[in-house]
């Protein structure tokens, strides 16, 4: 793969066509097809990228199946050195990696950068494994030893969401191949650049052929690799309606899936809240990544009289320089969808006290400024659908109860924060948010490793979470074995 990278990182840069990363190398998918890949920050093909169909599956998961008895009989811990050498080659490459990500993403370069160390960080966590995969053995009656080991399942395979090209594959990647399974991996065909970098810097860094394979395109690689009667174990991370689907087509087949879905998360502001922290942090975590994050601040339920708070959070975002602090949006259907909800949202009696709407009006690529919604109601779209744009929608309510009952009746569950200087009001709201990350005076509750990452209700389909110590017991099974060596005398029930 090619890519020339202007110095700067922002301005347009074309790509080579990128086929399929399968057994080690760079295939042309079978059947020809081709998707083009734009940079959004331009509104330009940067490049074309394969269209896979089932055959292409089918030999992703040959070199997947040819690769994985290898793999798995190679001892943990002459697996995870490969992980060792890649975590030097990505810091190496951060920077490059990181205007893959801006160019492919419209993120800005610093906002690609964060997401590859975050990546790094994911990847640390798979390095740590073998400190932590010894399992357990004991005495369990005279002479019986009972011993439990984790296991790899074989192939597994990975489909994943536009927003973040590098990290959220790194949230499955190395707890599933130091675990000994070979992965057939499908990026988004909106930036498929990314990943296709990093296959090549594990290759780099030792991993055998076959171990890791890239099939691009979109659905029907999806469908195709979610029917495979060799996948073992299926993750997913995108929108809801995507995640639902893929989860129950495969548990349809009784394979084990994890399938994380959108979010609307909401941040209750009560009047004893740290103005400057609170407003800061607000910002941040509704324009951050120009709101396409699933852990984006997108409803703030402001308890009683927050006006100082609100009047400086609306200060802050009409500050926000375009493409300069904020990047862009992934195409121009996205910039139509999240201005329909702010039109929407207005004719339906909100207050737009900050307008993005028309931002991308005299120049290239697809833009929506910062916007901020006042007056907003639970019922309306923009108060409880994802928009998954640089919108965020203030609602507001005379009690907490008020607000919680407000953020528990979403359906979705990703994140919820409180913003007080109370103890007792914060653990109050923490107890019971309806929320998988929750946080206090944290906009974007992203859990550090070694902790988990995930959400409840509509937001995850399935049981655990998929990084951490969680994401290795997904990507393994766990194998009981009982031993007696010598007839007891003194009969127990397990003699
Ligand atoms: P998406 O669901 O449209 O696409 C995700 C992946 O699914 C892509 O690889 C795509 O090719 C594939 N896909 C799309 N439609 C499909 C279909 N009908 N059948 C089979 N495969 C299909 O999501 P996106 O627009 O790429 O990403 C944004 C969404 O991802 C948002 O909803 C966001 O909240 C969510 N997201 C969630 C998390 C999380 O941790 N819960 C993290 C990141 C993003």
């Amino acid at each position: 793969m090619t890519f020339d990278f202007p110095a700067d990182g922002e301005a347009f840069t074309k790509a080579s066509t990128l086929g399929n990363f399968i057994n080690g190398a760079d295939q042309p998918a079978i059947g020809g097809g081709l998707l083009p890949v734009e940079n959004p920050r331009h509104g330009q093909v940067i490049g074309q990228v394969a269209d896979s169909d089932a055959r292409d599956v089918e030999a992703a998961v040959a070199a997947a199946r040819a690769a994985f008895p290898g793999w798995r009989d190679t001892p943990l811990k002459e697996r995870v050195q490969v992980l060792f050498r890649l975590k030097s080659l990505l810091e190496r490459e951060l920077m490059p990696l990181a205007r893959i990500v801006a160019d492919e993403n419209g993120k800005t370069v610093a906002e690609g950068v964060a997401s590859v160390q975050k990546g790094i960080e994911c990847l640390e966590f798979g390095i740590s494994v073998p400190n932590m995969a010894a399992g357990g053995q004991l005495e369990v009656s005279r002479g019986v030893s009972c011993r439990v080991q984790y296991e790899p399942l074989g192939v597994v395979a990975g489909v994943v969401p536009f927003n973040f090209p590098i990290m959220v594959p790194m949230w499955m990647l190395p707890q599933a191949l130091v675990a000994g399974n070979t992965f057939v991996m499908k990026p988004s065909e909106q930036t498929p650049y990314g990943m296709a970098r990093v296959a090549e810097l594990f290759a780099e860094a030792g991993l055998p052929a076959g171990v890791l394979n890239l099939v691009n395109g979109g659905r029907a690689a999806v469908e195709a690799l979610v029917d495979h009667p060799d996948v073992k174990a299926f993750g997913f991370v995108g929108s809801t309606r995507v995640a639902k689907l893929l989860y129950e087509r495969s548990a349809a087949t009784g394979r084990r899936a994890l399938c994380l879905g959108g979010a609307k998360n909401h941040l209750v502001v009560v009047p004893d809240a740290d103005v400057a922290l609170t407003a800061q942090n607000v910002i941040a975590s509704a324009f951050g990544c120009a709101g396409q994050r699933c852990m984006a601040a997108s409803v703030l339920i402001a308890v009683g009289d927050c006006e100082h708070v609100i009047d400086a959070i609306v200060e802050q975002a009409k500050a926000i320089r375009l493409g300069e602090d904020m990047g862009c949006i992934i195409n121009a259907a996205s910039v139509e969808r999240i201005e329909g909800y702010i039109t929407d949202a207005e004719a339906r009696g909100a207050r737009v006290r900050v307008d993005g709407r028309g931002a991308g009006q005299g120049r290239a690529g697809y833009w929506v400024g910062p916007t901020v919604l006042d007056d907003v109601t639970a019922d309306m779209p923009a108060g409880c659908e994802e928009i998954f744009g640089p919108v965020l929608s203030i609602i507001r309510v005379a009690t907490v109860d008020q607000a919680l009952a407000i953020e528990n009746a979403n359906p979705y569950g990703n994140a919820a924060s409180i913003y007080t200087t109370s103890g007792a009001v914060a653990e109050y709201c923490v107890q019971r948010f309806e929320a998988g990350m929750v946080a206090v005076n944290i906009g974007v509750p992203v859990p550090r490793e070694p902790f988990p990452f995930g959400g409840f209700n509509r937001s995850k389909f399935g049981h655990g979470d998929i990084t951490g110590w969680d994401g290795f017991r997904f990507w393994t099974r766990p194998r009981k074995v009982t031993t007696k060596w010598a007839l007891q005398a003194d009969q127990t029930w397990m003699s």
